[in-house]
């Protein structure tokens, strides 16, 4: 099996004026749990629906209105728990968090502070082959998403979009175990994989159905290392939250953009103060939101309209047993079972219908030449079309092309012929090469007649290929034309070394 051993996250260092400085940075990611309906309510969470038409009398907090936990929603934060290895809680509890906004007509947010459905955890983040490294998870909290306020419809005034409103999240909170600006990207990359394997959330990010607020902080070398050991906090440096970030790449030059300012302002004697900060991609800086709110500020207290919730280990089991196969487990057979690189296998794995079809076109045959006819001709020819690949080609067509070049009835160079044609017309592909005679000569005496005919053409080639014996190549070249590239090529060779020799 291949070895899922993993490394400590590795800092990245960057020099300041006077120092050497570590990045430390902890995410949040909010998952949107995909689900039919929403956390408390039965109204539907259909993204891009009418304005205000999925929006139920508790999502619009009428009065006398007592939510109900959908059962679903919770179901999809366990799977997520048991998809990152981490405790499940059989008893958690929500709260109220406090505070006006326009799109939160109830004036707070049912979250869950002091006893998250979902405890510690871990997730290994892939850097490349043979590199994966351990972040912890810290907790997985459900809660409700908030409406949309919408600004640049009028000149004159805002609008209000309840359709989100009450939409269940997971706020999935990491240990500040990353170090630098890849590593966050990798790991909010193989997140959003593990969701999707899970199918717990859909990782649209451009729809902000996926969402991170980045903490990140700056300490001298050897400071996490304390931190580590102690689990003490002082020994980092202060922390500030950019938020709501919804693209890998904005992420990283945001994190790039937050360390050097704050490596400038404690350079220059002066102190990181904790704050909410927001990214603008357009100036590619980190702006003041506000001062970082604390817990107090929100006056949290147990939502009195929900009961405890407690849910029976039993049911966790019955979650735990229909989980699907994850990546770093698919990801290992593939590399065991078929024999395919690391790399390969990783971008195989990518994603669950890729793997699936990817399996289904070995069918009986050769999974490392599958492996590599999919990467390098579908999925190539895929991105091209932009086009899902099993939208292009079915995986039968690549398992029976594949299986004609196994028992040497076309040559590769035939198969990528008869794959254009395939994607083209949709014919079965032994009909193609039936159809337009594209079958590979093994037949001796076909290859040896041609061969006969070009040696007795070229007398003075045939001369200066008995001295030379690298002129062979030609002869080779010769017969696969004069056969339009049918003629089994190791037969061709066998034959021009006796003729040339002989
Ligand atoms: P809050 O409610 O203030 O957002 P959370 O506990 O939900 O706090 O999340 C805090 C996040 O910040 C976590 O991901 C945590 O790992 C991270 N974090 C805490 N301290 C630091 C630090 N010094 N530098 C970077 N990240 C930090
Ligand atoms: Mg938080």
């Amino acid at each position: 099996m291949l070895d899922l051993t993993y490394e400590t996250p590795k800092p990245k260092v960057i020099a300041g004026a006077k120092h050497d400085w570590e990045l430390v940075i902890g995410l949040e990611v909010h998952a949107q749990v995909s689900s039919n309906a929403k956390l408390f309510s039965g109204a539907s969470t259909q993204f891009g629906a009418e304005p205000n038409s999925n929006v139920a009398f508790v999502d619009s907090a009428m009065p006398g209105m007592l939510p109900v936990i959908n059962e679903y929603c919770v179901a999809q934060a366990v799977r997520t728990g048991l998809g990152l290895k981490a405790e499940i809680h059989l008893k958690s509890a929500f709260d109220r968090k406090n505070y006006f906004y326009p799109d939160l007509p109830q004036g707070y947010q049912i979250s869950q502070l002091y006893e998250p459905i979902v405890g510690e955890g871990e997730i290994l983040v892939d850097m490349g082959p043979g590199v994966a490294r351990l972040v912890r998870i810290e907790r997985i909290h459900l809660e409700q998403d908030a409406g949309k306020s919408v600004h640049d419809m009028d000149p004159n005034m805002s609008f209000v979009d309840l359709n989100r409103t009450g939409v269940a999240l997971m706020e999935i909170v990491s240990r500040p175990d990353i170090r630098g600006p890849e590593e966050a990207a990798a790991y909010v990359t193989k997140m959003r994989q593990i969701l999707r394997y899970l199918g717990t959330c859909d990782g649209n990010m451009q729809n902000g159905n996926l969402r991170a607020d980045v903490n990140v902080s700056i300490c001298r070398p050897g400071q996490y290392e304390k931190y580590m050991e102690t689990q003490d906090f002082s020994h980092l440096g202060t922390r500030c939250e950019i938020k709501n970030m919804n693209s890998m790449r904005f992420i990283q030059a945001a994190i790039e953009y937050e360390a050097r300012r704050q490596i400038a302002i404690v350079e220059g004697g002066g102190e990181v103060s904790q704050e909410t900060r927001l990214y603008d991609p357009d100036k590619n800086e980190t702006r003041s939101m506000r001062s970082k709110e604390e817990a107090h500020d929100y006056r949290y207290f147990p939502c009195p309209d929900l009961l405890p919730l407690e849910i029976e280990q039993e049911w966790v089991d019955d979650i735990g047993k229909g989980l699907p196969e994850l990546p770093d487990e698919k990801k290992a057979r593939f590399i065991n079972d078929y024999g395919v690189t690391e790399y390969d296998a990783s971008v195989l794995t990518a994603e669950v219908y890729l793997a699936n079809y990817f399996e289904a076109s070995v069918g009986k045959g050769d999974g490392k030449k599958t492996a590599n006819w999919v990467i390098n001709e579908v999925l190539g020819r895929a991105n091209k079309a932009e086009t899902a690949p099993q939208d292009l080609v079915a995986p039968e067509a690549n398992a029976a092309i594949l299986a004609m070049v196994a028992s040497d009835e076309i040559s590769t160079k035939i198969a990528k012929e008869v794959l254009e044609i395939h994607i083209e017309t949709k014919d079965d592909p032994a009909k193609i090469v039936e159809d337009k005679g594209l079958k590979q000569v093994t037949d001796t005496g076909a290859i040896e007649a041609a061969l006969d005919e070009i040696i007795a053409a070229n007398p003075a080639q045939v001369e200066k290929a008995k001295q030379n014996p690298k002129l062979a190549g030609w002869f080779v070249g010769q017969v696969m034309k004069a056969t339009g590239g049918k003629a089994n090529p190791k037969a061709v060779n066998q034959l021009v070394a006796q003729k040339l020799n002989g």
